[in-house]
């Protein structure tokens, strides 16, 4: 079956007793069982049963089966964010003395993650140009526990060649982890790209107009310490797994995935092409316009679009506050991929508690400002944003 019909018909597991069309949201802390024997074979994993919400829901395990037929992977973890996400698909690798090969152009909160949270656990960082083949192949080490990126940055948009990494890690038999949220997974395969292990915040492009925060490992299989570690330690012992309103939410979210998807990333082109040709705009940066420097590997990896976020720069911050303060349509709020149109300055808000030589080493620049591009009419958006510039 095609995805959009998988998105769709996807069967539960069980059969719901009242034949409920929709999942049931199981609003339950605890499950209860007919015996003794029963409630150890769940307890010891024996059965795959739930028998509490921090572990299994069958709300939960309905948005994962989804994602799972959608993907292909073997092992699906719907989490309470992104981050969460990120965070578990890290710590199965990373330990005391191994260290990450990344780069400095990562979410803000996942720069943080590596380099401050898990520097104080001992758990040290290569950082390095990925686009750079030769400088990631001497960036791993034998303590290099995995190489990981994300597919298009955010909000540099610089895209790597994921098959190279993808052997470099492979010779080192280390996984090549990928943050996959700036394109959905049912445009592309990250799996043919040779990605281990994929992590989506789901509050993005899933949630369906921005209802729910969520987060996804998706697990090809290919390190079986994946499964063990975040099915029978993490969810256990850190708790951050998805709560079943969110996910009923995100099961919805995924019917109509793809049909927003392909929207938003048509009203993203065409906004883009819109504002090259746009006086009082510096530059326009977005993957999917033909002069863009990652345009080519970008339409062969992600299958011929380029996502929903453009950047524009302007002449300095002040034009850019400017700008922001006179929008009538577009929001001023963060979040990705919302059915509306968000606009943000980066530089002072996701990056505003880095110092100025840290956001330099990002590329985090004081004259960008970062769109989202929603459901609306590309007309009404764009007439907005010209008569905001001024
Ligand atoms: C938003 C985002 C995250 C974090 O996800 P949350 O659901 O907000 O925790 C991680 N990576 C990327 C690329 C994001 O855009």
């Amino acid at each position: 079956m095609k995805k959009q019909t998988i998105a769709i018909d996807t069967p539960f597991c069980r059969k719901d007793v009242y034949g409920s069309l929709s999942m049931p949201v199981y609003h339950t802390a605890a499950f209860e069982f007919e015996t003794a024997s029963d409630m150890a074979d769940a307890f010891t994993g024996k059965v795959l049963a739930p028998d509490y919400s921090r572990v299994m829901n069958p709300t939960v395990t309905y948005f994962e089966d989804k994602v799972k037929a959608l993907t292909g992977a073997a092992n699906v973890f719907a989490l309470c964010s992104g981050m969460a996400a990120i965070h578990d698909a890290l710590i199965v690798f990373a330990e005391q003395g191994k260290n990450i090969v990344t780069s400095n152009h990562l979410f803000g909160n996942t720069v943080a993650l590596i380099n401050k949270t898990f520097r104080r656990f001992g758990i040290g960082c290569h950082s390095v140009d990925l686009t750079d083949i030769d400088a990631v192949r001497n960036a791993v080490d034998d303590d290099s526990c995995c190489i990981y990126l994300e597919i298009i940055t955010n909000p540099q948009l610089e895209v790597a060649n994921l098959m190279a990494l993808a052997d470099i890690a492979h010779e080192h038999n280390i996984p090549l982890i990928a943050d996959t949220t700036m394109i959905p997974f049912t445009e592309f395969s990250a799996r043919e790209l040779g990605v281990d292990v994929e992590v989506v915040s789901s509050t993005k492009y899933i949630s369906g107009g921005a209802t729910s925060l969520g987060g996804l490992v998706i697990d090809y299989g290919t390190f079986p310490i994946v499964n063990e570690r975040i099915r029978f330690e993490l969810l256990f012992n850190v708790g951050n797994y998805m709560s079943p309103h969110a996910a009923y939410m995100q099961t919805l979210g995924l019917e109509t995935l793809h049909a927003r998807y392909e929207m938003q990333a048509r009203n993203a082109l065409l906004l883009a092409r819109k504002l090259s040709k746009t006086p009082g705009i510096k530059k326009v940066n977005y993957v999917g316009l033909p002069d863009h420097p990652y345009h080519d590997i970008a339409m062969k990896q992600f299958g011929q679009s380029a996502g929903c976020m453009i950047t524009i720069d302007l002449e300095n911050i002040e034009a850019c506050y400017r700008f922001i303060n006179r929008l009538q349509l577009v929001h001023r709020a963060t979040n990705l991929f919302d059915n509306k149109t968000l606009a943000i300055h980066p530089y002072s808000t996701i990056f505003g508690n880095f110092t100025h030589t840290e956001k330099a080493k990002m590329d985090v620049l004081p004259t960008t400002v970062r769109l989202s591009v929603g459901l609306e009419d590309v007309e009404d958006i764009y007439d907005d944003i010209k008569n905001s510039l001024g």
